[in-house]
């Protein structure tokens, strides 16, 4: 589980990575774009100022004179260069140290040492005629420092940012994987448990068939051993309709293909009772029945039959000879409430939580001899979850136990 939390960590971190690499790159362009154009439009406004010094005598193009050095101070801009051109694009004369003497048309970086350059041209136009170019040249420093720094924060922040990203990240993965893990775990366990329930009938029917090739002479022996066939395929057959059925609930739960009826509980509950009262005759257990009211809930009649069938089937199972078995129902603020309690052999406090799961059994043995799949209580769960019934157990060890099962009512016939 660690492995795969990491793989899917670093999995995330590098995609993040990548994702943040082209962003930061595209984000950098346009940031020295930006840049770049602040610069040319410093270069445009120095062209403007400088070209208004130049004069044209019909010939020659000429920079007016200015203070002694000849040139105006009032335009000098610091570390500015200028150069002239003619409309061959031979340099006629220059201010300030330039570095390239090429006319470039276009806005060009010129690398020089120790620094870089861009220089801009305007063309100088008398009439409708060009009659040569003013060149400007600026050191890019301020925009590379600018640019500089922006790369240092963003990589300051870069390193903050993944570190905790990778911490949330692996927080995030590990719960996200969490469910999957749970139910591949679930699915293992339930491998498992099925290929060990089955394995039981399996096993006895083979051990019971091989000393059955011995006995063929006595067809008295051969008969109990083919009963003894018979129980486990009985015990097979069980186990499989509860898993098919199982299989059914949790289906129907998820994506319901029948609607919802009205299903009369008062009646439900008397036909079940009705249906058990021979089998807890026959065990000597009294079977009572209180029934307050005749509550309407939403559900499906089938399973809810199934339901309140298996509490009473437990009951039954594990309750001895002259005990007694209560089946109530009552209805209070729009809650139905069916009630199975028996005077049985009770649940240890511990196994209480698990007796719904998949074949948890609190005595193996005794269950498995009785005939129990170990699924009747995940069939009563699944049959609650799907009619939105909340389900309580209070036990106590040789004294019984209670089953409480409560549903919304829909309405309740007077
Ligand atoms: P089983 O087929 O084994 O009865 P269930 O899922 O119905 O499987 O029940 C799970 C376990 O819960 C049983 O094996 C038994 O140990 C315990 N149990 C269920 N109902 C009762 C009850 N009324 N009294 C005592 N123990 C019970």
């Amino acid at each position: 589980m660690k492995f795969f939390n990491w793989t899917l960590t670093f999995q995330f971190v590098v995609l993040a990575l990548l994702v943040y690499i082209a962003l930061t790159s595209l984000s950098l362009f346009l940031f020295k774009g930006g840049l770049n154009e602040a610069l040319d439009d410093q270069l445009n406004s120095l062209l403007a100022e400088q070209s208004q010094l130049i004069e044209f005598n019909g010939k020659n193009l000429n920079w007016l004179a200015g203070d002694s050095s000849g040139f105006h101070s009032q335009f000098v801009r610091p570390q500015a260069s200028y150069q002239l051109f003619d409309s061959t694009g031979k340099i006629l004369g220059s201010h300030g140290s330039y570095h390239c003497a090429t006319l470039f048309i276009k806005s060009q970086e010129i690398r020089g040492e120790p620094l870089t350059y861009r220089s801009k041209s305007l063309p100088l136009i008398i009439g409708d005629k060009e009659v040569g170019y003013l060149q400007v040249e600026l050191p890019t420093t301020q925009r590379d420092e600018l640019m500089l720094k922006y790369a240092i924060t963003i990589c300051g922040v870069t390193l903050l940012g993944f570190g905790l990203l990778s911490v949330a990240g692996y927080n995030y993965s590990k719960e996200a994987a969490k469910p999957i893990f749970d139910s591949y775990e679930m699915l293992k366990q339930f491998s498992t448990d099925v290929a060990h329930e089955l394995n039981t009938p399996i096993s006895t029917i083979r051990a019971t068939a091989e000393n059955m090739s011995e006995e063929l002479s006595e067809p008295e022996a051969l008969k109990t051993r083919l009963e003894v066939i018979n129980r486990a395929l009985d015990r097979m057959n069980v186990i499989v309709k509860d898993l098919m059925l199982l299989t059914r609930l949790g289906m129907e739960s998820e994506k319901p293909t029948r609607e919802a009826e009205q299903i009369d509980l008062r009646k439900l509950v008397n036909d079940v009772v009705d249906e058990f009262k021979d089998r807890f005759q026959q065990k000597s257990i009294a079977l009572r029945s209180k029934i307050e009211g005749s509550p309407m809930v939403m559900g499906h009649q089938d399973p809810l039959h199934r339901m309140l069938a298996n509490l009473l089937e437990n009951a039954l199972r594990y309750t001895d000879a002259e005990g007694e078995v209560h089946v109530d129902l009552f209805t209070d603020h729009n809650i139905a409430t069916i009630t199975v309690s028996d005077t049985g052999i009770g649940i240890p406090e511990e196994s209480v939580p698990k007796i719904f799961d998949r074949f948890y059994r609190v005595d193996k043995a005794r269950t498995r001899d009785q005939g129990g799949s170990g699924l009747g209580l995940s069939i009563v769960k699944a049959i609650g979850t799907m009619h939105n019934a909340e389900i309580d157990v209070e036990s106590e060890i040789g004294k019984g136990t209670k089953f409480i099962v409560s549903v919304p009512v829909a309405k309740s016939k007077s």
